[in-house]
């Protein structure tokens, strides 16, 4: 007999992953479940990558080196790129990470534990509790109620050292105003992370307020707005001394050769991302829109979306809600190879559906089929 494997500590025993949204096998599906962008990247982001490459009998020779350890140029590009909201930052204010989900887990690895809990608002990002699990560490969850009005008062005066702010929030979609969270601000005296992985499809973002409140970081990603979920990047906007944290925590070459090429790439292409007419961003936005007045209009509570995505509570033939009704609709989605997601175990979110926006197509696909449901259910 071989000997008994060694158990890991206590706590990751028990540990509950995080669970990622499916990625389904096969071709036909129409794939609305985790918030990618249904457009390509800017083009320039291939050319980068190439380059960085190189071609002929040399082609690939750059991947024997390491990266950036700090990832230098992206800090620059990232400092540049929000300098007309926050003509104060500089490449000290930022910090990138393998995806926004590394950031997250810096920021929990940095400032929590079991004397130093985590807040956040709930239903969230239900990663965050799985990051404060694998720390050890000790969760604060401040409750939304269904009409989703950020709770200020009680952020406020969370005695927790850290607190973690969606906005626009996932998976309803609803963003908060600057000025809520500078209500917060006036009286928080801990550090209030912004996660605004969303941010480019809301209306409003929190950088502009950055200069006037060292204890606010905000967390972004590349991931959705960038169409670059494939890439891994993401980053921390905040204070110096907030920044030293994370790099001391952080792997030193936590972003590949190519995810660094590839996101000043597309950080240099403003026009494909921003056009307010040809703009990826703005189609979403408008095919956004488009979608959650027709659930609306047809009698589906819906949230009004800052994201690219729409929570909305399905009804069927009955005009009947609640969670065997949105899990119905789901598994029926699901059947016909149209997958979104459904979030169960939570009174908030188990009459839901969150649809990521997809094209047009795509769209219309996964309406005729939810006519479908509807008709026969
Ligand atoms: N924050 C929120 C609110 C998200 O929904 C996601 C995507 N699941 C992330 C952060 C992480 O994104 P990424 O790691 O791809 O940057």
């Amino acid at each position: 007999m071989s000997a008994s494997i060694p158990s890991p500590l206590p706590h990751i025993a028990s540990l509950h992953a995080y669970t990622p949204g499916l990625q389904p096998a096969g071709a036909g599906w129409v794939k609305l479940n985790t918030n990618e962008s249904p457009y390509p990247p800017s083009p320039s982001v291939a050319e980068a990558v190439m380059r960085e490459l190189g071609s002929g009998p040399t082609a690939g020779a750059s991947l024997r080196l390491y990266p950036n350890p700090t990832s230098a140029a992206l800090r620059e590009t990232i400092a540049t790129h929000h300098k007309t909201e926050c003509p104060s930052l500089t490449a000290a204010n930022v910090c990138v990470g393998n995806g926004s989900d590394d950031i997250l887990n810096l920021l929990v690895r940095a400032y929590c534990s079991a004397a130093a809990p985590l807040a956040f608002t709930a239903p969230s990002y239900s990663l965050y509790p799985v990051l404060v699990a694998i720390e050890n560490g000790r969760c604060e969850a401040i409750p939304f109620t269904r009409d989703m009005t950020l709770p200020v008062e009680k952020i406020a005066a969370s005695a927790a050292p850290i607190v973690f702010l969606t906005s626009p929030n996932a998976p309803t979609g609803v963003g908060f105003t600057n000025a809520d969270i500078e209500r917060i601000l006036a009286r928080y005296r801990g550090l209030l992370v912004v996660d605004e992985a969303y941010a480019l499809f809301a209306r409003e973002n929190a950088a502009p307020l950055l200069t006037r409140h060292p204890n606010l970081a905000i967390v972004r990603t590349l991931s959705k707005s960038h169409a670059l979920a494939g890439i891994r990047v993401g980053y921390a906007l905040a204070h110096p001394e907030v920044i030293g944290a994370l790099d001391r925590v952080r792997d030193s070459y936590n972003v590949s050769r190519l995810s660094q090429a590839a996101a000043i790439a597309a950080l240099n292409d403003d026009a494909y991302y921003h056009d307010p007419a040809s703009g990826i961003i703005a189609k979403i936005k408008r095919t956004r829109d488009r979608w959650q007045n027709v659930w609306r209009a047809r009698g589906w509570f819906t949230y009004p979306s800052q994201a690219n995505f729409i929570f909305t509570e399905p009804k069927n033939a009955r005009g009947e809600t609640g969670a065997a009704v949105a899990k119905a609709a789901y598994d029926y989605l699901y059947a016909h190879k149209v997958l979104v997601r459904y979030f169960a175990g939570h009174p908030l979110t188990e009459s839901f559906l969150r649809i990521s926006v997809g094209t047009d197509d795509e769209m219309a696909v996964l309406d005729n089929t939810l006519q479908a449901w509807h008709k026969n259910a």
